[in-house]
């Protein structure tokens, strides 16, 4: 279901007004983890006046460290859907299990996969069976073979809404969080009508290079890009280091949109 070979033109997916695979790039912006209400329904304003089109922020967080900023749960998704109807953008977040998903799928527009859990195969069959957008984010050493066997099940479920998303795969090379495999793109472009956008922001773990890698993502053909921006990274609850300011992404996102209409 994922193969181009039986659906040769690409897919689009709707969500709201916004078509995410369609003739212009998408901008998914917002912090990694919702925080605070005041400091997300702050954020998603200047992203919205910016130029961001999806909102994103984590609520059940999937971090290295038991022992680190969790997340705020269903309070998280409250905000969301609060900063959603400000701003009218809609929303995109984690889900982390079958248990919480239908508190997510109850606020949030888009269902994230996170790369953690690409091969949570029950999981995915139980996105599957819901009407929500899901976007799946490749494991980090995962093949694209794997990765589109795990779209398949979404698919074969009955949920046609799959977005990829391409966000760095581990490598030996260390001066970057991540190895950010653009490669993907046309690779997934000639095997697979889906949708695919990428994450500069976990593919390089640098706020410095996530510019360069974004114009990067929409000249080499990705129907958008997905970047966590903080008021204020220093402090921020998790992947401070690879946010942008609000200012970096005002000055990013109009290039964006330019290079999406030039590519
Ligand atoms: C995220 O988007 O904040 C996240 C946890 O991403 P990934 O699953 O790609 O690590
Ligand atoms: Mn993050």
């Amino acid at each position: 279901l994922a193969s181009r070979e039986n659906h040769p033109e690409n897919s689009v997916v709707q969500v709201g007004d916004i078509q995410i695979g369609g003739k212009s790039a998408t901008i998914i912006a917002g912090p990694c983890s919702v925080e605070s209400r005041d400091s997300y329904v702050e954020i998603a304003i200047e992203l919205q006046k910016a130029g961001a089109q999806i909102l994103r922020g984590g609520a059940y967080k999937p971090r290295t460290s038991p022992y680190s900023f969790q997340g705020m749960g269903e309070e998280g998704l409250r905000i969301m859907a609060e900063a959603s109807d400000i701003t009218g953008l809609p929303t995109i977040s984690e889900v982390m299990d079958v248990e919480t998903l239908p508190l997510v799928a109850h606020y949030v527009d888009i269902l994230q996969i996170g790369a953690r859990n690409m091969q949570n195969y029950p999981l995915l069959k139980a996105v599957g069976k819901t009407k929500k957008p899901v976007m799946l984010k490749r494991g980090l050493a995962n093949t694209i073979e794997e990765w589109l066997m795990s779209a398949e099940y979404i698919l074969s479920a009955g949920n046609p809404s799959v977005i990829l998303c391409e966000r760095g795969i581990r490598t030996f090379e260390t001066a970057t969080r991540f190895t950010l495999d653009l490669n993907a793109v046309p690779v997934i472009r000639k095997l697979s009508h889906l949708p695919i956008l990428i994450d500069p922001s976990h593919g390089t773990g640098h706020s410095g290079y996530v510019p360069a890698l974004s114009r990067a993502a929409i000249a080499v053909g990705a129907d958008g890009i997905m970047v966590e921006v903080h008021s204020n990274p220093a402090e921020a609850l998790s992947d401070g280091p690879q946010s942008l300011t609000v200012e970096e992404f005002r000055r990013l996102a109009p290039h964006i949109h330019q290079l999406s209409d030039f590519c």
